[in-house]
């Protein structure tokens, strides 16, 4: 097995993310044996390797302590348990003494949380008033609902640096969304400058290792930059308030195991409830909360569970992270207006996943074929996005290399289905939106 896990850990810092089968076979290793501890060692040096020791600080303020409708089986804030008695709502003046409390402590990500139907405008309008009023180094994440890709283009037009969204375990079971909306927000959110943060959640003891690599995989597939696991709070009074909470010792065996799971292309491994361990394991990014709490009854007028931020910096510091700002946002070089046509060249995903669904073949076979595709209409595409796409989406598990020749894996087909729905309803939304601009 130690031999398995410095392969995974070389594949892991050559870049690639891991297979299916790999993950689980490596999440399959004994909890607390010798080669758990093995892993978890190989994980805390793929963290170093790849993030430098930078550690950074997730600061999620929730915006609303209302009952949502949604009713997911998890959440306290599910309309059907009637644990909220009174709603509540952050005000800006609080919002910005808290971001400046946070950021003033190191926080890398200001996060604004909210349940599902949050308005978003008034959450948009925040922004500039954020950046206003509390200058520094620091991203600021949106925590919301759905989002399609014209919704997504104007979170990222607003100055916001990514979005949290997943797939959740048993979505669909656990909770009313359709799993292929949640996956669709997801990839809206990556055909634009946003990045996305995906975390395998909420973690019971019932999920298997099956589970936990297919909720990883999506969330790589999707193209996110930050991963990792938080644990299901057992709330009294929602459904799941009887059950037992994982342990800190499971946590930490999954972190270590996405740790080298993701390749380089998922630099950044998020883990909630913080432990030493998790931190020790590969986890370089802690969360610190108050507010809304979906994990709790009550609202949370200081830091969940006494993590504030003070507490956070000594933590990764005391495990070996220095207290770094967000890496630089992704970019997508210069910027055309979107009436130009610039959001074609965020289809070039699906069209070299097509291409290799039909025939494999070497870089130069994907720039030809790619060429005949309608969004290029009568120009050429650039070979060098080709190149870095290719290299990228290989990265990512869609498609291998094997002697210069690319294939679409059987993640890349899934990745395809997904696409297919998904631009299919863009087009429906297009045609009817076509119609309109037309009175
Ligand atoms: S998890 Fe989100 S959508 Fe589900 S009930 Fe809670 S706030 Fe609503």
């Amino acid at each position: 097995m130690t031999e398995f896990i410095d392969k995974c850990l070389d594949k892991c810092l050559s870049g690639k993310a891991l297979k299916r089968s790999e993950i689980i076979r490596l999440l399959k290793i004994e909890i607390g044996s010798s080669e758990d501890e093995y892993l978890r060692k190989a994980a805390r040096k793929a963290a170093e390797k790849i993030t430098g020791n930078n550690g950074c600080i997730w600061c999620a303020v929730g915006m609303d302590y209302a009952p949502c409708p949604m009713n997911c089986k998890f959440c306290s804030f599910g309309e059907r348990w009637e644990l909220i008695k009174e709603s509540r709502h952050i005000n800006k003046t609080e919002l910005l003494r808290r971001v400046k409390q946070y950021v003033d402590g190191g926080a890398a990500y200001v996060v604004l949380r909210t349940t599902e139907f949050y308005s978003l405008d008034m959450l948009l309008d925040y922004v500039p008033d954020i950046r206003a009023s509390v200058p520094g180094d620091y991203a600021i994440i949106l925590n919301t609902g759905e989002l399609d890709m014209m919704t997504a283009q104007r979170v990222a037009d607003a100055g916001v640096y990514g979005v949290y969204h997943a797939l959740r375990f048993r979505e669909g079971q656990d909770t009313p969304f359709e799993p292929v909306q949640r996956i669709k927000t997801m990839q809206s959110v990556t055909q634009t400058d946003l990045n996305l943060i995906s975390l395998v959640e909420p973690l019971g003891n019932e999920h298997t290792d099956e589970e936990i690599a297919d909720l990883f995989l999506n969330a790589v597939s999707c193209g996110a930059k930050m991963s990792g696991v938080m644990a299901r709070f057992p709330v009294s009074g929602t459904p799941y308030g009887d059950t037992e909470q994982v342990s800190d010792e499971k946590i930490a065996h999954v972190i270590a195991v996405l740790r080298l799971s993701g390749g380089t292309s998922v630099r950044d491994i998020c883990v909630h409830p913080v432990t030493k361990e998790a931190l020790n394991s590969g986890a370089n990014v802690m969360v610190v909360e108050a507010g809304a709490i979906p994990r709790d009854a009550e609202f949370s007028q200081n830091e969940w569970h006494g993590m504030d931020i003070d507490s956070a910096r000594r933590l990764l510091t005391e495990c070996g992270y220095r207290v770094a700002p967000p890496p630089a946002k992704r970019s997508r070089g210069t910027k055309k207006c979107p009436c130009e046509g610039s959001n074609l060249e965020k289809f070039l995903q699906p069209i070299i996943l097509h291409a290799l669904h039909r025939h494999a073949g070497n870089g130069y076979y994907v720039y030809l074929t790619i060429g005949k595709y309608v969004t290029y209409g009568e120009t050429v595409p650039d070979k060098a996005v080709t190149y870095r796409y290719l290299k990228s989406m290989e990265k990512r598990g869609l498609i291998e290399k094997n002697e210069g020749v690319y294939s679409i894996t059987e993640q890349g087909e899934e990745c395809l289905e997904n696409w297919r729905r998904t631009l299919n309803d863009y087009s429906n939304t297009l045609k009817i939106l076509t119609k309109q601009l037309e009175k």
